[in-house]
């Protein structure tokens, strides 16, 4: 009888940069033989990436892995990994029992000889593969992600990892290290294979995507990979930039953006505050002037830009005048887009040690003022695309309607457009705007007759 190929089931927990992670676990497992299943009943072997930057993404994270562990057949394996692994460790284990195993950040890529570890492992306590120093295994990921891409549209591209930045509120860098960027050429081999395989759109992530090249002394590294990458592969028609620092976001970088139509005009920016005094205390740029005129000249050379940001409200000593002044600068710039965290105190990092930290109930009173004062923001922003032509891309169908994205939306954290009728999955077709809503708007197929009633 032929060996019954051993399952995994891989749940992802967190942002893109797990996700292009889970991606390449999933290509080792795939490598070395284990097929992927969407049910955990099915598995030999069950993986949480987990996502710990936040007290609310560890209760999360510890929550999958209590449910898997709950319904854990016999001969199960129930590994955590990623950064909530990382970060807490051992203490993961006291609050899930029934987990064989803990692989880091720095270790995901010996995913597959992990395993086989643990299937010696005869005792009944967890085994630990925690490293606290080397590289994340960027550099071991297989340039091949054929198997993990084919068929899809849209690809993460993750250009760097970990972060040297000083922001006094972030855990990410005690558990991710510093900005280590990758080489050039593995990111042009890796587009090309995307390219390959058919996907159309490649998003740029890390954690600073704007730190490109710094750890080897390139100040401004960004605009010329982005250059390289397009002209290595110039069939992928949307590449699309994620998680931009303000205080390295320079004026070439607009201007390459500028020069290629295939970069498209869209930059996720997350800026944390528009006061400059609550800036200065979370160790972030703080210059809210120099960073308007970016602004400015970002929307002046590409008519059609779109800017979405991220917020934390309730950060300590907040008051109220500093919190106004974070909707002022709301109501200056206009973002397309803009989210909000309420502010979490994170052990081990500066700002858990600061005075003034706000009661929760006027964090949460601040977080709501600041979403319902973007509302009209975004709809108005909406509501300009209004009879305009689009391109967009099919990620859905279903009822009559298709779920598709525009260069203004990126996959998991914007909105859609809603185009009525059914459309190849995969497909990107051009549609005309007839709706708007605050998130979505609606559409129909560009070359469609207008009802006119
Ligand atoms: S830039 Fe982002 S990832 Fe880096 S320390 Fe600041 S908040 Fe954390």
């Amino acid at each position: 009888m032929p060996k019954k190929q051993p399952t995994f089931y891989l749940l992802t927990l967190g942002c893109p940069k797990n996700t292009f992670d889970s991606e390449g676990i999933t290509e080792m497992m795939l490598q070395a033989s284990y097929r992927s299943t969407t049910n955990p009943r099915h598995a030999d072997v069950l993986i949480v990436n987990t996502c710990g930057f936040l007290q609310a993404a560890k209760d999360e994270s510890i929550g999958a892995l209590q449910e898997l562990a709950g319904r854990k057949r016999k001969g199960q394996l129930l590994i955590a990994a990623g950064c909530m692994a990382q970060r807490f460790g051992r203490e993961v284990t006291q609050q899930v029992s029934g987990l064989d195993g803990l692989i880091g950040t720095r270790a995901w890529a010996d995913i597959v000889p992990f395993i086989q570890n643990l299937r010696a492992h005869k005792k009944p306590e967890p085994l630990y593969h925690l490293p606290e120093t080397g590289d994340t295994p960027l550099e071991t990921i297989a340039l091949n992600r054929q198997q993990v891409e084919l068929g899809r549209a849209s690809a993460y591209l993750k250009i760097s990892d970990g972060c040297s930045a000083p922001c006094a509120f972030c855990t990410i860098p005690s558990f991710k290290g510093l900005n280590r960027s990758r080489p050039r050429e593995h990111l042009i081999a890796e587009a090309q294979r995307l390219q390959a395989a058919g996907v159309q759109e490649i998003i740029l992530i890390a954690q600073d995507t704007t730190a490109y090249g710094r750890d080897w002394g390139e100040v401004d590294g960004l605009p010329a990979l982005l250059e390289q990458l397009v002209a290595a592969a110039p069939e992928i028609k949307w590449w699309r930039l994620m998680y931009a620092y303000p205080g390295h976001a320079s004026q070439r970088l607009i201007e390459v953006m500028a020069g290629h139509p295939q970069i498209i005009p869209y930059i996720d920016m997350p800026l944390q505050h528009g006061h400059p005094d609550t800036l200065k205390r979370m160790r972030r740029p703080h210059n809210v002037d120099k960073l308007l005129g970016w602004i400015e000249s970002y929307r002046r050379s590409l008519p059609h830009a779109v800017l979405r940001t991220t917020f934390i409200v309730g950060y300590p000593g907040e008051t109220e005048t500093e919190f106004q002044g974070l909707l002022d600068f709301m109501a200056t710039v206009e973002f397309d887009r803009a989210g909000a965290f309420t502010f979490s105190p994170e052990p081990g990092t500066p700002a858990f040690d600061l005075p003034n930290q706000i009661e929760p109930a006027v964090q949460q009173e601040r977080w709501e003022r600041l979403m319902a004062f973007q509302q009209p923001i975004s709809l108005r922003r909406n509501q300009q695309m209004v009879g305009q032509r689009l391109e967009v891309l099919v990620d859905g169908v279903g009822e009559g309607v298709s779920v598709t994205r525009s260069y203004r939306d990126a996959p998991e954290i914007d909105g859609f457009v809603v185009v009525e009728k059914e459309l190849p999955i995969g497909a990107m077709v051009p549609v005309l705007v007839t709706g708007a809503m605050e998130y979505d708007l609606l559409a129909i197929p560009a070359d469609e007759p207008i009802l006119v009633m």
